[in-house]
């Protein structure tokens, strides 16, 4: 295990995909949404699976009510947002692939970001009547703001201005299913990558934990880089265990 060894891999490679998890976003100030302090500390998670969502204006309130509390606090990109920047402006990574939802690696300004939990920036229509957690909308999409203003005006449980359906923030909830373009995109660019940097994530659950053994499958060195040892270690060339900020701070430069 070492710097050194990354800092030659990333060298050698010509088309670098990164995978970034909620680690990642930990050093910029964002607690795990689990962790003691993270939102669900606040708020009950039962109340924010997508049927709730659909079934009652509560909810609906309520997760307005988190968002702004979450959007009140944005945190500022750290070193990794600021590495894998960096490596896309020299034209040596292709994309980011991330379950984060919080904007850190577009303000750190990565191009290519392909979010497969959604994001916070905008909120979307889902229809009338979504069946079985996928969204079924008019395509109305706008940023929050527009959200936040219709509450300030007095309208609590704003619906979309072109088909009448529900409005929701544009992350991904508990069993809503997950927006196949973005998937269908992250396994594109994992299959044609020469190296796959994972970073930041325990690789547990579905797809996180697909990615690096697709990566192998497809010929790509494969590194993992994380606070703690994962499952995936066995199955890769290189795991670093560690700050990602420090670790990719030192190896990209
Ligand atoms: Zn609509």
């Amino acid at each position: 295990m070492s710097i050194a060894e990354l800092t030659s891999l990333i060298h050698d490679a010509r088309n670098i995909v990164a995978f970034t998890g909620a680690g990642v976003s930990t050093e910029s100030g964002i607690p795990d949404f689990r962790s003691p302090g993270g939102v669900w500390t606040r708020y009950d998670p039962r109340d924010f699976t997508f049927d709730r969502y659909l079934e009652s204006a509560e909810v609906r309130q309520n997760s307005w009510k988190m968002r702004e509390d979450f959007l009140a606090h944005m945190p500022q990109p750290n070193r990794t947002h600021h590495a894998l920047a960096l490596l896309e402006s020299r034209g040596k990574l292709n994309g980011v692939i991330t379950q984060n939802i919080d904007d850190l690696h577009q303000d750190a300004g990565s191009r290519n970001v392909i979010e497969i939990h959604g994001n916070v920036r905008d909120v979307t229509c889902i229809g009338t009547a979504p069946r079985n957690g996928v969204p079924a909308g008019c395509g109305f999409i706008e940023r929050h703001e527009w959200v936040f203003e219709q509450i300030s005006a007095g309208n609590l449980d704003p619906i979309c201005p072109t088909c009448g359906g529900f409005v929701k923030t544009a992350t991904i909830s508990f069993g809503q299913a997950m927006p196949s373009g973005p998937m269908l995109e992250a396994s594109q660019l994992v299959e044609e990558c020469d190296l796959l940097l994972a970073i930041g994530s325990s690789l547990e659950v579905f797809p996180a934990a697909q990615l690096p053994l697709d990566a192998k499958a497809a010929g790509a060195v494969v590194v993992i880089i994380n606070r703690d040892p994962t499952d995936m270690d066995p199955f890769v060339d290189l795991v670093l265990n560690g700050e990602a900020g420090e670790i990719l701070s030192r190896a990209v430069h």
